[in-house]
């Protein structure tokens, strides 16, 4: 047979191929977000957004950072533009090192891997922790992406009731005996969507269940540094019975710039190592030149939240004045100390999913309470972000949000 013979019939092959194997079920479970596609219009300009995370732009140090970065390059370009270890520039370990042991957690460079934001953190944990069908337990409402990463990993999330201050010490013993889960997820600090914090007593309880119970404590603190009255509280991992068992995730992401995906980790040392080989798999290191500069701007860090503090507590309390008079009578929310965030619950008939459509065409935003529920969700709730606009803007999209709710 020619060659010319044979073409049409490998064209035919080409033709219908047979199908590609079908996606991991993982990954399959992985649905599309309806809030997130309600979401998507509110990078229009014309949008007061409440809805995103998104630390205020206008409080980015441009000129500190572009001199931290201008001086690394200038200074040690060999090594700022080579590959790094996979545990982190030892400058940057030890300047956090040194931060964190200021803020009450004694801690040495070296019980520190450095992360690509603190989200990385979480999926490092869930490779080195979590079989698929293994048990994690959380708060509820909880950080949306860390559920994520749990769900990802194909672990059960079973949510702890508690109160305005956490999870319930006794709801949490019960829990452990009945689901004999791997780990705790909790962000104590100014909470992800809540605000709440968890007081010192709490914290010292939970310690003592986790001591009592053989668990692992996540305590997950981007927003710690962000206080803007009230007394700082223990880390959990510096209570007695949690420091053998407490991983501390901590960001530079809402200190210094999230665009930077700068994060790190603070675990004990086999936990440490499962980690620091599981983010080699995953990307080597996190950016030379970005922990290099970073490392450098932590001399003025600061100056800088301080002067994001006084900003954004301002914008907090802007929020808080506004609130009465944009919510229907009848409505709570939360009072935070600190943070980016604060909780709103509505009167019952509310259900915030279905009501963000109309709330969204008077160019406002908010994110509903639902998604954030691994347990029965609430869905009156919603959750606000007070940082990213000015107290004038806030005030303009309270009085949107008025409208949108039918006020
Ligand atoms: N944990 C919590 C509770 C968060 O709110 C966030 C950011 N929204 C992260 C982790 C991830 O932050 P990053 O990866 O930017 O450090």
């Amino acid at each position: 047979m020619t060659v010319a013979e044979s073409a049409p019939r490998f064209l035919t092959t080409l033709a219908e191929p047979a199908p590609v194997p079908p996606l991991a079920a993982r990954a399959r479970r992985v649905g599309g977000s309806p809030v997130r596609d309600i979401l998507a219009v509110t990078a229009r300009p014309e949008m007061i957004n409440f809805a995103g995370g998104l630390p205020a732009p206008e409080l980015f140090d441009r000129e500190g950072m572009a001199a931290a970065f201008r001086e690394v390059l200038a200074d040690a370009p060999a090594q700022a533009l080579q590959y790094s270890t996979t545990e982190g520039e030892p400058v940057l370990r030890a300047a956090l090192a040194a931060r964190i042991t200021a803020r009450g957690l004694p801690t040495t460079p070296d019980d520190l891997l450095i992360t690509t934001g603190s989200q990385q953190a979480l999926s490092l944990l869930a490779t080195a922790l979590l079989e698929p069908g293994d048990t994690v337990l959380v708060e509820d409402p909880c950080y949306l992406a860390a559920l994520q990463v749990f769900g990802l990993a194909g672990a059960r999330v079973v949510a702890v009731p508690g109160d305005a201050d956490g999870v319930d010490p006794a709801a949490l013993e019960e829990a452990i005996r009945r689901e004999r889960p791997k780990l705790l997820y909790l962000v104590p600090t100014f909470q992800n969507p809540t605000g709440r914090t968890m007081p010192a007593p709490r914290r010292t309880a939970i310690a003592a269940v986790a001591a009592r119970q053989g668990l692992w404590i996540v305590e997950d603190d981007p927003y710690g540094e962000l206080r803007y009255d009230g007394e700082p509280v223990p880390w959990i991992a510096a209570l007695p019975g949690a420091e053998d068992r407490t991983v501390v995730l901590g960001s530079f992401s809402k200190v210094m710039a999230p665009g930077l995906r700068l994060g790190w980790l603070r675990a004990p040392a086999e936990l440490r190592w499962a980690c620091t080989v599981a983010k080699q798999a995953a990307d080597l290191h996190t950016p030379t030149l970005n922990q290099l500069a970073a490392a450098r701007y932590m001399d003025v860090l600061d100056a800088h939240v301080e002067r994001v503090r006084a900003v954004y507590g301002a914008r907090r309390d802007a929020m808080l004045a506004g609130l009465p008079a944009a919510l229907p009578p009848g409505s709570q929310w939360s009072r935070p100390e600190g943070g980016m965030f604060l909780w709103v619950r509505l009167p019952e008939s509310y259900d915030t999913l279905a009501l963000l459509p109309r709330v969204v065409e008077q160019n406002v935003a908010y994110v509903p309470g639902a998604p954030f529920y691994a347990g029965a969700p609430d869905p009156s709730t919603l959750r606000l972000c007070f940082v990213t606009q000015t107290p004038e803007e806030i005030a303009e999209g309270l009085r949107r949000l008025a409208r949108g709710l039918g006020g």
